[in-house]
């Protein structure tokens, strides 16, 4: 691959010129260095970013990437209402259908300035397919949802074990398999007990929905005398290796168990809002028992898109707004977890700017009136400009997307116009 050098970009407040081969940065110096010698400059292609600046790209840790095209099918729905709806909307998927949209998905994040994401969904080779295709980065895996039925819990043992199989040639620097539970509610304790033993035999990371709305916590103190989290502590399923969608609602030992036992949970605050869960994320108190936050847009079904810029902004809005703390999720945590922590937890060397790390990044167009103030970088893209400031993406060192323009995109568009039509909606 081709090297890139990025001349004279701005990166946290200072002129720089970054060396990208490999995939990697390789170098990052104050403009006007003499180039390394090391650095393939004759090979490279050198691109001046006067008025650009350098964001690490971000991390979406829970999406249903494939429910882009049921935008709006559960309007003014609670969550167990939009449940039953959008069941019977993914009785009429297929594979032309997961290909299509999963591509749209990630022409949406390229563009809104994702690349990597954590899905939730099914047919996961074809899916997988699709994120491999648009060369961005993401982890997927077969979602378990056995409903307590002793003969789902048989057939989607062996289903979720043929797409294992299927998934042992991927390539893990770009793409990783997990272990998918939808929920406590809809996953038999057997399951949970199986799913979670396979992961941690096999080096899998587990991804499910967690105490998402106060019915869920409410039916689970009936049925098992316990909350959510602690239900899950009592199987032994708390563990770093827990990816914990919402994670909404919880009582003071709920947060003492996920800090303890250094669980990410990831916030979901459009969804949250919209399908009215709630919007107190215990995002300070989470963070100070030890717990690994990062964010995510959910499904479209449920917030309407996948701009990871926008969920930054409602999340520390929101955060602010309810505790009446303006300090309550400053800037360079915020940035954090939309990137270095969704790495961390998924164990991908992206996430941050920095000689070594993988070239992960976005060009920004700081040349508007968003960006006319001596405000610091960050301060300006979340709360003043817009995802459509971003003209680059790359990841690992490949442009997805440059100067706006996204390879194939008029044929992804024409395409999900086709499946749309085969969707029961
Ligand atoms: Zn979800």
């Amino acid at each position: 691959m081709k090297g890139i050098i990025l001349k004279n970009i701005e990166l946290d407040g200072s002129k720089v010129d970054i060396y990208i081969s490999d995939g990697l940065f390789k170098h990052i110096l104050p403009t006007g260095s003499i180039p390394p010698e090391d650095f393939p400059k004759e090979e490279a292609e050198t691109i001046f970013c006067t008025h650009k600046s350098a964001c690490p790209s971000f991390a979406n840790m829970h999406t249903h990437s494939e429910m882009n095209l049921m935008r709006g099918a559960g309007e003014d729905m609670a969550l167990e209402k939009w449940l039953d709806a959008i069941w019977l909307i993914e009785e009429s998927l297929s594979s032309d259908y997961i290909y299509w949209s999963g591509k749209l998905a990630c022409a949406e994040m390229i563009k809104t300035g994702t690349t990597l994401y954590n899905n939730h969904y099914w047919y996961v080779p074809t899916a997988h397919r699709s994120a491999h295709e648009m060369g961005v980065r993401h982890a997927m895996g077969y979602v378990l949802l056995d409903r307590m039925d002793p003969e789902l819990t048989k057939v989607q043992k062996e289903q979720f074990l043929k797409t294992f199989e299927r998934a042992k040639p991927w390539n893990r620097e770009m793409a990783q398999f997990l272990v998918c539970f939808h929920s406590i509610y809809t996953v038999s304790e057997e399951m949970l007990l199986w799913g979670a033993d396979f992961a941690r035999k096999n080096g899998l990371r587990i991804h499910m929905h967690l105490s998402e709305t106060e019915t869920e916590v409410a039916n689970c103190i009936k049925a098992h005398g316990v909350t959510p989290v602690k239900y899950l502590s009592q199987l032994g399923l708390l563990g770093k290796d827990l990816i914990a969608a919402h994670a909404l609602h919880l009582t003071e030992e709920d947060v003492e168990l996920l800090g303890k036992n250094k669980v990410t949970c990831v916030h979901n605050i459009n969804s949250n809002l919209k399908i009215g869960s709630g919007y107190k994320f215990l995002y300070k108190e989470l963070k100070a028992a030890g717990a690994n936050i990062c964010l995510g847009t959910d499904g479209c079904a449920s917030s309407n898109n996948l701009d990871m810029l926008e969920t930054m902004k409602t999340s520390a809005m929101l955060q602010k707004a309810f505790r009446g703390d303006p300090t309550a999720m400053p800037l360079n945590e915020l940035l954090d977890t939309a990137t270095i922590n969704a790495a961390e937890a998924l164990g991908f060397n992206t996430g941050k700017i920095e000689e070594g790390r993988s070239a992960d990044m976005l060009i920004v167009d700081t040349n508007s009136c968003f960006f006319l103030s001596n405000a610091p970088f960050i301060a300006n893209f979340v709360y003043s400009a817009h995802s459509d400031s971003i003209t680059d993406v790359l990841c690992a060192g490949r442009f997805l997307m440059r100067n706006k323009e996204i390879p194939g995109e008029e044929e992804i568009l024409a395409q999900s116009r086709r499946v749309l039509s085969s969707l029961k909606l």
